[in-house]
């Protein structure tokens, strides 16, 4: 890491970009050890790295565990993917009946119309392609999309993710909520979107307006550690929510981050002042090359057990932990899931169940 005086050179040559994308920029921006430059380079070339300027200028770089940076920089760790990590942890390409569109319960469906980020989360579990812009649906899937959600009557709620909706243009996106405000039986929208917090000059009075269409949209913001919540941030979920956009949360549970209960108190608290409410607390996913981040099921659920002692219901959100290979959510500390013979057994919404293994 160069010392202070060479950062500041370093800065003079080369000013900082809007974001850091390669290793080298982030050596110059001292996030990183100069002797991992090429290693790093080769978690890049396997998953997307971007850090916006407002994100990095969170980060403290002599700080070695510092919360933000551990979410955002990549480590070497990422290239030592363990035997049983997956690809596609949640089953994403199973209930995919068409590029961009995911069907996994039977009243709601998950349609992706990009896969870029504001920022790209080493804990993401569609790591494998996100940032990726060809394997990104064309405008042809997303029409076939829709046109798959307006035959399907039992269909009522629209998910909005990606890659970050939110990085489509406001014609774009403007063009899509009008396509599914036209759809009858749909009830709401939901955005699920990292960029209020990540990158807030995005959100623009264009935007809000872009927003605003004949179905109630919801946004779910992607937060993980009340450092996140600037006064910028502030200022924008006031603009949204005075946009008529009710706001959500929905958060990770990661070691090394947030897995306390101060930090996740301080975060909800905080949420809540923002007239953001908790929704989902996530247990990790199993993404390859992500060990790094995972905490055991029992240690999550100790956690969030003493939370209840901290924090008033409206601070909560539900913790929840995926079944691997798609059978949904189930709520973690629900009678749902047992522990039987070291290893947990879930149920899912079909009331199947399914072994859980932790690795
Ligand atoms: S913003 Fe969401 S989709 Fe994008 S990298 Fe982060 S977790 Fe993944």
């Amino acid at each position: 890491m160069p010392n202070r005086m060479e950062t500041v050179t370093l800065s003079k040559i080369n000013p900082t970009p809007a974001v850091l994308r390669t290793a080298l920029q982030l050596d110059q921006a001292g996030l990183i050890k100069h002797e991992e430059i090429e290693a790093l380079e080769r978690v890049g070339e396997r998953y997307s790295v971007a850090i916006p300027a407002g994100v990095v200028a969170l980060m403290d770089p002599n700080d070695p565990e510092d919360p933000i940076a551990k979410q955002f920089v990549p480590d070497t760790a990422e290239l030592d993917a363990l035997d049983n990590e997956l690809a596609d942890p949640i089953g994403d390409h199973d209930h995919s009946p068409l590029p961009g569109l995911i069907h996994r319960y039977p009243d709601r469906v998950l349609l992706m119309p990009t896969l870029s980020c504001p920022v790209y989360c080493r804990y993401c579990f569609r790591r494998d392609r996100v940032g990726r812009n060809a394997a990104a649906p064309s405008s042809t899937d997303i029409d076939s999309a829709i046109a798959y959600i307006k035959d399907r009557k039992d269909i009522h709620e629209v998910i909005l993710t990606g890659g970050d909706p939110l990085s489509l243009s406001d014609t774009r996106l403007g063009a899509l909520l009008a396509q599914l405000s036209a759809v009858p039986h749909l009830n709401n929208l939901r955005i699920h979107t990292r960029v209020p917090v990540s990158l807030p000059s995005r959100v623009t009075d264009r935007l809000i307006k872009a927003l605003r269409c004949d179905l109630p949209v919801w946004m779910v913001l992607h937060v993980n550690h009340s450092r996140e919540l600037t006064t910028e941030v502030a200022n924008t979920c006031e603009r949204l929510t005075r946009g008529g956009i009710p706001l959500l949360s929905q958060s990770v549970l990661l070691k090394g981050v947030n897995a306390d209960i101060e930090t996740l108190s301080e975060l909800f608290r905080r949420l809540i002042a923002l007239k953001v409410k908790p929704y989902y607390l996530h247990h990790p996913d199993q993404a390859q090359g992500t060990a790094r981040f995972r905490l055991s099921l029992e240690e999550g659920r100790a956690i969030f057990d003493a939370l209840r002692g901290h924090l008033s219901g409206l601070c909560q959100p539900t913790y929840v932990v995926d079944i691997p290979e798609g059978y949904g959510k189930v709520a973690a500390q629900t009678a749902a899931i047992e522990q039987s013979d070291q290893e947990w057994r879930m149920k899912d919404f079909k009331g199947e169940i399914h072994r859980y293994e932790e690795i």
